[in-house]
């Protein structure tokens, strides 16, 4: 049980929008029990209470798109300043040494950063499955979240459109249409939860149109609606994509989609850059949604999307920040910042608002990913939050609204502390389970191992 007394700021983002000061926030479980002003601590030996006159808490944020494996690969100088085709093309037979080892030790240290800028839950997009790779990935994967605190929502990746197939990805990295669905049917079976507040839900994302063949978006399109799973791929990220889906398929990318039955309100793609204005009224008619990669689509140059006219049309919009090797960092709250920033690019200075862009990390998470206990803070809800103290020296001064002085201010992301499920897992800004030492080190000799391999 854990009783937040006299919270500074609470942002719900309910569906009243309700902002309030000085309330309690009584956690029992891992549930939202009570949100009242002036809660008596509960008679209970295992109640901890938190001063919370300090801190701006928010709903956990959630991220909808990750590469974690790339952080072994960030910031490699050979494609600092690549665009997306020959970024990959460099980077694919250096991801292809990622072993088990690399893959755990990845996977919490992108959870740890998330964790500590104010996410809470996240997916992660492992697609790379390589020939000679032993062991269980997504196993691997959910040991390292379930050590790091998080909610973990991976996809089943894949990748069958190797090289000499017209595909981007060299063979040795590519599997079967069959492998893919063999292993997709038995990750369901051995890792999906779906309660309402599991810890471990899958969702299903071949690549992208260059990296699967058309058999592999049907087969798992099809499994997806016999499980209820949310489907996920990569779209419209660049000008590259379109032509190559026009000389391949003889179709625009999101056409593509609609032809292999991957559109519907359970279907998100990341990127979204290119829509045109036909495919945005698709896309609102089907309900189908998106994952903005702001940093990402920053990084590469890939351009900016049209949030502000998605938001607007009412299609469903989310926050990723993308893997590591394009952003190249998991700073959940700086995500939040650049989402803002880039749409006043595009659109001038109310191009996005500090709470339309929290929203997309909070409630618009939530949505993509179909977690209905999430996204927001009201009683009965998932106990899953964000604490800022914004007494601090980067927000000194910007307390005329505290809400939005997480977006405008600050300079240094971290929480002070962090809740999932009900349990505290960054407490005054240190990550409860990890030695954040110890970890650094660890990524750092698996990486340098893996270049030096090259
Ligand atoms: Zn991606």
């Amino acid at each position: 049980m854990i009783l937040l007394k006299n919270c500074y700021y609470i942002a719900t983002f309910n569906d009243k929008k309700e902002e309030l000061e000085g309330y309690d926030i009584l956690i029992e479980g891992n549930i939202i029990k009570k949100i009242a002003k002036g809660i008596e601590p509960p008679n209970h030996k295992d109640v901890e209470l938190i001063d919370c006159s300090n801190h701006v808490v928010i709903p956990g944020m959630i991220n909808t798109h990750h590469h974690m494996y790339q952080i072994l690969t960030r910031n490699l100088k050979g494609v600092q300043n690549a665009k997306l085709f020959d970024w990959l093309v460099y980077l694919y037979p250096i991801w292809a040494r990622i072993d088990e080892e690399a893959v755990y030790y990845s996977t919490l240290l992108a959870t740890a950063e998330l964790l500590k800028t104010g996410a809470t839950t996240t997916s992660d997009h492992h697609y790379l499955y390589h020939r000679k790779f032993r062991g269980d990935l997504m196993k691997t994967q959910f040991e390292a979240a379930s050590k790091s605190g998080i909610r973990f929502v991976p996809s089943r990746g894949s990748m069958t459109r190797g090289k000499s197939k017209g595909g981007l990805p060299p063979d040795e990295v590519v599997q079967s249409t069959d492998e893919v669905i063999e292993d997709t049917l038995r990750v369901i079976e051995e890792y999906h939860d779906p309660s309402p507040l599991s810890m471990k839900k899958i969702i299903l994302a071949p690549c992208s149109p260059f990296s699967v063949d058309k058999d592999v978006m049907i087969e798992t399109a099809k499994i997806a609606r016999e499980y209820h799973l949310v489907l996920h791929t990569h779209l419209a990220e660049t000008e590259d994509e379109d032509r190559y889906c026009v000389e391949k398929y003889g179709k625009r990318p999101l056409a593509l989609m609609e032809e292999l039955g991957w559109l519907g309100p359970d279907v998100y793609f990341a990127h979204g850059i290119w829509f045109n204005d036909e495919e945005l009224k698709l896309l609102k008619e089907t309900d189908t949604g998106v994952s903005h990669c702001p940093t990402s689509n920053m990084r590469l140059g890939s351009g900016i999307a049209r949030i502000r006219e998605m938001i607007d049309m009412g299609i469903r919009v989310g926050l990723g920040v993308d893997g590591s090797a394009s952003n190249d960092t998991s700073d959940m709250l700086g995500e939040v910042r650049n989402a803002m920033l880039l749409q006043r690019v595009k659109y001038g200075s109310a191009g996005l608002t500090a709470r339309e862009a929290l929203y997309l990390a909070t409630r618009g998470g939530a949505e993509l990913l179909h977690l209905e206990k999430l996204g927001y803070i009201e009683e009965g809800m998932g106990a899953d939050l964000a604490l800022f103290n914004v007494n601090t020296l980067q927000y000194a001064g910007s307390l005329s609204d505290p809400l939005a002085a997480l977006v405008f201010t600050g300079y240094n992301h971290e929480v002070d502390y962090t809740i999932v499920n009900g349990k505290i897992v960054v407490r005054k800004g240190e990550l409860v389970s990890i030695d954040e030492e110890e970890l650094t080190k660890k990524v750092n000799k698996i990486s340098k191992k893996i270049l030096q391999s090259s």
